[in-house]
């Protein structure tokens, strides 16, 4: 059955690969099929332009609108982060990978605020469940996934990276129950010079998560 519009495949016929290839007998008859498949797709390629791969990084692929790529922590006018640190996202997270530590905010009027607030992106399934539980528009999603990494630490996204890390808003905000945003805004850094109230920045390690989580379920 064709796959429903937007992107949801519904009652799609489920094709069990392994069965299908213990039936098959290796016969020159399966190898020159095998053959005419690779042949069919060569000259499809060749002569009628039809090329389903694409020149990455160079072209991308265009996203459903309801695409969740990569966080972003959105900040006031003053350019403080808008989190109050309530660990309802945190909460929610399906696969326990948002760390927050809170801390009192300066100002009397906001009880608190994140003065560490980690992502580990390797664990996330990117449900947008934190973006659905945040009472105030603290944590958006963006259309951007490109998280190439040289080290397991950088895959672990800070406030800072997580707020402010270049290219934050070349795609725009993804998919978001209410838009466009009402109160927050995104980091810019031309006009919030600094942020009001800086996290706190040292050098974090993967441990931290996990120690988190083990101590959560003890
Ligand atoms: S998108 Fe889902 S898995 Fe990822 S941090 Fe949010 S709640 Fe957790
Ligand atoms: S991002 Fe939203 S839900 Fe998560 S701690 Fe901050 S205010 Fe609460």
């Amino acid at each position: 059955m064709t796959p429903v519009k937007g992107g949801y495949a519904v009652d799609v016929p489920m094709v069990n690969v392994s069965e299908r290839a213990r039936q098959d007998q290796t016969t020159v008859w399966t190898t020159l099929k095998g053959f005419g498949v690779t042949l069919r797709h060569l000259f499809k390629s060749l002569f009628r332009g039809d090329i389903p791969t694409i020149h990455y990084p160079e072209q991308t692929r265009q996203h459903s609108e309801r695409f969740r790529g990569t966080h972003i922590l959105t900040v006031r006018d003053d350019g403080s982060l808008k989190c109050v640190a309530c660990y309802m996202c945190a909460t929610i997270c399906p696969a326990e990978c948002i760390y927050i530590e809170a801390a009192q905010h300066p100002n009397p009027e906001i009880e608190k605020f994140p003065k560490r607030f980690d992502i580990d992106m390797m664990r996330c399934i990117y449900c947008g469940f934190c973006v659905d539980a945040c009472p105030e528009e603290a944590i958006i999603m963006s259309r951007e996934h490109h998280q190439a990494a040289y080290g397991r630490a950088e895959t672990i996204y800070n406030i800072e990276k997580l707020m402010a890390r270049p290219g934050i808003d070349a795609k725009g905000p993804g998919y978001r129950p209410n838009r466009p945003l009402a109160e927050a805004q995104i980091y810019d850094k031309e006009k919030h010079k600094e942020c009001a109230y800086p996290s706190v920045v040292e050098e974090r390690h993967p441990a931290v998560l996990y120690e988190s989580m083990i101590r959560k379920r003890q």
